[in-house]
C-alpha cells in the first residue's frame, strides 16, 4: 500500500484539504464513545467537488485500499458514524444554503445547520418536523443520514417521511436524482446499461425475491433508525419504487447526498404543555397509556439527573433561553426549592397539546389532567407561559448535552442509548430492563428521551479510563439486545447503527436478512468506498479498537 497524495485532487475539486494534526484531531470525536484520527479532512464546495472526490477515490482505491470517504454534518451523531480513519468530508463549511422554500416544500444542501433552516421555514410558517434535541448543533445531511426524530416524531414521523427527493452522488462519480418512480419510470430506468440501471435492475429483483422476508423483518416499533429500510423501497400496492426510503438512514454508507427537498408542515397555532413530576419509574407505561388517549403532540421525559445538572449550571440554562436574565432566573425558582428541600422529581413527563386555538389545546389538557390526577396519586402542573414552557423544553433538549460536556471524571457512554419498544410493552419490559441495571451497580444511569413513543435515551456514566469499563459496552449491549429482541423492540429508534450497533445487526435481524443488507451494500459501493465499519461493515475488533479511552 502506497501513502496516499492529495496533489490530484487538490487541483480538481474547488473546496479545500486539510492535513493539519488540529483539524484531524478536531474531526475524531463525534458523540460516541469512539475516538477515530481521519487522514485528512476535506471542505467540498458543490457537488462537482464531491463528484471529483469519488472519482479520484475509486481510481486511488487500488494503490491504497485503506482509502476511503466519511461525510460530516454537524458532527453530533452517537454512533460513531461521522468519524473514520480517511478522508472526512465536512459539509458544513460551503455546501450550506437554503436554495428554495415553496408552499409546502424546501430544497436544501446537507451542510445546512437545522437551526438556520427552521428559522428561515418558520418565517413562511412551515415547519420540518422531525428534528431532534440536537437541533441547534446538527445539519440536515446528518438529520438524513440518521433518519432522525425527536419530540414530535409521535404525532409527525421522523425524517424519513419528509424526505421527497435526494440528489446523490454515487460510486460511479456521478450525481442522481432519487425520488420516487412509478412503474413506468421504473422500468426506464432499468433498461439503461449503465452503472444506474444495474442498481436499479440488482436492487429491483434483491427487493421483489425477497419481498416478505423484508416486510417481517421491519421493526414494528413505532420509530426505527436500525438497518437498511428496504422493507420501504418497493410499494407492491401502489407500484412505487422510491430509492430516497432507502437512503436515509444508511449513514452515508451508499453514497454521498448532496441536496435535498423535504416536505413541510404548517405548525398548529397554539400549544399548552402540561408538567408531570413521577418519583418512580414503574407507573410510567400505564402514565403513558392515560395520556396517549388525549393525543398529546409530544411526550417526553428527562431525569433528576438532569434537572440537577440544569440547576448546577443555571447561568448557562439562561443563556440559552436568551431574554431578561433576572426574569429567567425567577422562572427556575420552583425548581431550585424542591432541590434545597431534597425533593427533586426521579422523572419528569412532558405532555404537549396543540391546537388551531387555545381553547382547543387547553380542553384535551385539562382532560388529561383530570384523568391523570383521578387515577395516580401524582403531582401535575400547567404551565402560565411560553416562556416557563420553554424552560421545560429547554431542560429536555439540553438533557444529554448538560451531561456529555459537564460530566467530568465520568462519560456519559451513548451504546444503549436509543432502545424503542412498543409503549404498551412499558410495563412489563422496564423491570427486565432494570434487572439487567442491577447487575450493574458500578454505574449511574441517567434517562431522558421520547416516552410516548416508549424510546428511551439511557446513558450509563463510566470511566473509560478502565479497561473493565470499556469491555462492558459489548457486554451489555449483548444483553439489553437480546431483551429487546424478545420484546420485538429494535436497538435504534433515531440515533442509528454506526459502528457502535452495527456489530449487533445479525441479532437483531437475523443472518438472512444481513446478507441482503450486505448485498445492497456491495451494489451500491462495491470498492466500499463509503463510511466503512459502519452499519452492515461494523464489527467488534475495530470496535474495540476505537473506544475512547477517556
Ligand atoms: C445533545 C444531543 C442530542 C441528540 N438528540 C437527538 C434526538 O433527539 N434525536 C435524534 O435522532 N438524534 C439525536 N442526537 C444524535 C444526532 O444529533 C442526530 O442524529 C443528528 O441528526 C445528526 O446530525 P449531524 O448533523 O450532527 O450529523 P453527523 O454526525 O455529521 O452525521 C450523521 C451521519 O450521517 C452521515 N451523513 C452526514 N452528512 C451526509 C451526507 N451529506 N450524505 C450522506 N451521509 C451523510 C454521516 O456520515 C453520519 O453517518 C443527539 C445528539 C446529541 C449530541
Amino acid at each position: 500500500m502506497t501513502a496516499v497524495t492529495y496533489d490530484e485532487l487538490k487541483q480538481n475539486i474547488q473546496g479545500e484539504i486539510s492535513l493539519s494534526d488540529a483539524d484531524r484531531t478536531k474531526y475524531s470525536r463525534d458523540a460516541s464513545v469512539f475516538e477515530i484520527l481521519p487522514e485528512a479532512i476535506v471542505y467540498p464546495k458543490n457537488v462537482h467537488d464531491l463528484q471529483q472526490i469519488v472519482k479520484w477515490a475509486s481510481k486511488e482505491k487500488a494503490n491504497s485500499p485503506g482509502l476511503s470517504l466519511t461525510m460530516r454534518a454537524g458532527g453530533t451523531d452517537m454512533t460513531g458514524g461521522s468519524i473514520n480513519d480517511s478522508l472526512i468530508l465536512d459539509t458544513t463549511a460551503h455546501m450550506n444554503h437554503i436554495l428554495d422554500i415553496g408552499v409546502d416544500y424546501a430544497v436544501a444542501e446537507p451542510g445546512v445547520f437545522y437551526r438556520d433552516f427552521e428559522k428561515a421555514t418558520l418565517d413562511q410558517g412551515l415547519l420540518m418536523p422531525s428534528y431532534p434535541a440536537s437541533k441547534n448543533i446538527c445539519a440536515l445531511g446528518g438529520m438524513v443520514g440518521n433518519n432522525a426524530g425527536g419530540e414530535k416524531s409521535l404525532s409527525f414521523g421522523q425524517v424519513v417521511d419528509y424526505v421527497q427527493e435526494l440528489e446523490v452522488v454515487l460510486a460511479d462519480g456521478q450525481a442522481y436524482t432519487l425520488s420516487p418512480l412509478n412503474e413506468y419510470e421504473l422500468q426506464q430506468k432499468m433498461r439503461l446499461s449503465n452503472f444506474e440501471g444495474n442498481l436499479y435492475r440488482d436492487l429491483y429483483h434483491l427487493i421483489t425475491r425477497n419481498y416478505d422476508l423484508l416486510k417481517q423483518a421491519k421493526p414494528t416499533t413505532s420509530k426505527n433508525s436500525s438497518g437498511y429500510f428496504l422493507w420501504d423501497v418497493w410499494d407492491k400496492e401502489k407500484r412505487i419504487f422510491d430509492l430516497t426510503k432507502l437512503f436515509v438512514g444508511s449513514q452515508g454508507t451508499l453514497g454521498l447526498i448532496s441536496k435535498i427537498k423535504f416536505r413541510l408542515v404548517k405548525p398548529k397555532a397554539s400549544s399548552q404543555l402540561l408538567v408531570i413530576f413521577l418519583n418512580d419509574i414503574k407507573d410510567i407505561g400505564h402514565i403513558v397509556d392515560v395520556l396517549k388517549h388525549h393525543q398529546p403532540e409530544s411526550l417526553e421525559i428527562f431525569d433528576d439527573h438532569t434537572l440537577r445538572l440544569a440547576l448546577k449550571y443555571l447561568p448557562e440554562m439562561i443563556r440559552k433561553l436568551k431574554g431578561h436574565s433576572l426574569k429567567l432566573a425567577w422562572e427556575f425558582l420552583p425548581e431550585l426549592w424542591m432541590s434545597l428541600r431534597g425533593g427533586l422529581p426521579k422523572l419528569v413527563l412532558l405532555a404537549e397539546f396543540t391546537g388551531d386555538d387555545d381553547d382547543q389545546a387547553t380542553a384535551n389538557l385539562t382532560q388529561a389532567q383530570k384523568e391523570l390526577t383521578a387515577t395516580f396519586r401524582l403531582k401535575t402542573h400547567r404551565t402560565r407561559s411560553l416562556v416557563e414552557a420553554q424552560k421545560y423544553w429547554l431542560i429536555r433538549r439540553e438533557s444529554y448535552n448538560l451531561l456529555r460536556t459537564h460530566t467530568k471524571d465520568r462519560v456519559s457512554a451513548s451504546f444503549i442509548e436509543d432502545i424503542v419498544v412498543h409503549p404498551e410493552q412499558l410495563p412489563e419490559f422496564l423491570p427486565r430492563l432494570d434487572e439487567i441495571f442491577a447487575r450493574h451497580p458500578e454505574f449511574i444511569y441517567t434517562i431522558a428521551g421520547h416516552a410516548g413513543d416508549a424510546n428511551f435515551h439511557i446513558f450509563p456514566l463510566m470511566d473509560l479510563t478502565q479497561e473493565k469499563e470499556r469491555e462492558v459496552i459489548i457486554s451489555m449491549s449483548e444483553e439489553v439486545y437480546d431483551l429487546l429482541i424478545e420484546f420485538r423492540g429494535s436497538m435504534s429508534a433515531e440515533h442509528n447503527d454506526g459502528l457502535v450497533r452495527g456489530p449487533f445487526l445479525e441479532k437483531m435481524f437475523g443472518p438472512e436478512v444481513c446478507a441482503l443488507f450486505r448485498q445492497t451494500k456491495e451494489l451500491f459501493d462495491p470498492l466500499n468506498i463509503f463510511n466503512p465499519h459502519k452499519k452492515i461493515d461494523a464489527n467488534l475488533d475495530f470496535f474495540r479498537k476505537h473506544v475512547r479511552h477517556n
